[in-house]
């Protein structure tokens, strides 16, 4: 399994980054590569043409409904909708919570007669049914943000021995509960968000995470490795980072346009 980060601003698109969006890839025992999106968010359907055709991902996994993750769904509709190859594929699966098809059609402004399911097949997430998608599987877990709101655990094989299991843990937008904690558990990756900056924004509860809070719950979890996204334009990545290993001792980065990671 591999990560590919399309876009890790937080919040908005930045100078240097599209919102979230992460590529996650595997190859099936026929050869067969897979692709799955965890988010499309504002700005990121532009570097995701520079990795695959959009036409070619296999399932959309949105973690929550806030434009930061799920607003260039619109452009990839477009996509899919008009372009000129003739090519016809099934509707798109996009698993999402509760509300992600009515919020899709608001968000593109669909006309009397229109639907957008005709290229989007969403399908809400439900904890206790994981979704498979060729050789991945995604469970939804329940975060805690304003909004109905999911991480996505992605298990699948390794890339070194196939035969192994290899976990992705994706926070979505939270802050600190119980299941980020349940995410981190034996993820070899936490692909954490850490929005907010102890001192400046920990008062507020519900919404975000630290890079802290971030490392304390790979920490609860044991996660193997963590990596920070979603930090916006207006903070630094090295703030940070340098929270979270004061509390977590593994390996800890900040996630960058175009970064791959091999699970
Ligand atoms: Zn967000
Ligand atoms: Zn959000």
């Amino acid at each position: 399994m591999r990560l590919t980060v399309v876009g890790c601003a937080g919040s908005f698109p930045g100078p240097s980054s599209a919102a979230s969006c992460y590529l996650v890839q595997a190859d099936d025992d026929a050869g067969r590569t897979w692709s799955v999106l965890l988010d499309l968010g504002s700005g990121a359907l532009g570097p995701l043409q520079a990795l695959l055709d959009p036409a070619d991902v296999d399932a959309v996994a949105l973690s929550h409904l806030h434009p930061d993750h799920m607003a260039d769904l619109c452009g990839l509709y477009v996509y899919l909708k008009y372009r000129p190859d003739g090519r016809v594929r099934d509707p798109l699966p996009v698993h999402g919570p509760v509300g992600t098809e009515r919020r899709l059609e608001e968000a593109y402004g669909t006309e009397a007669g229109e639907r957008l399911t005709d290229q989007l097949a969403v399908r809400l997430w439900d904890p206790e049914a994981p979704v498979p998608v060729g050789p991945l599987t995604l469970t939804p877990v329940a975060v805690h943000h304003p909004v109905p709101a999911f991480g996505v655990r992605v298990e699948g094989p390794a890339e070194d021995d196939p035969a192994r299991t290899v976990v992705l843990a994706y926070t979505g937008d939270t802050d600190a509960c119980d299941g980020v904690v349940t995410l981190a558990t034996g993820a070899d990756l936490l692909l954490s968000e850490a929005a907010f900056v102890e001192g400046r924004d920990d008062a507020v509860r519900g919404i975000h995470l630290t890079g802290r809070r971030a490392g304390e719950a790979a920490a609860a979890g044991g996660a193997r490795r963590l990596l920070l996204t979603h930090v916006p334009a207006w903070n630094a990545p090295d703030v940070a980072t340098a929270e979270a290993r004061e509390v977590y001792p593994g390996p800890v980065d900040a996630a960058r346009p175009g970064m791959v990671v091999r699970l």
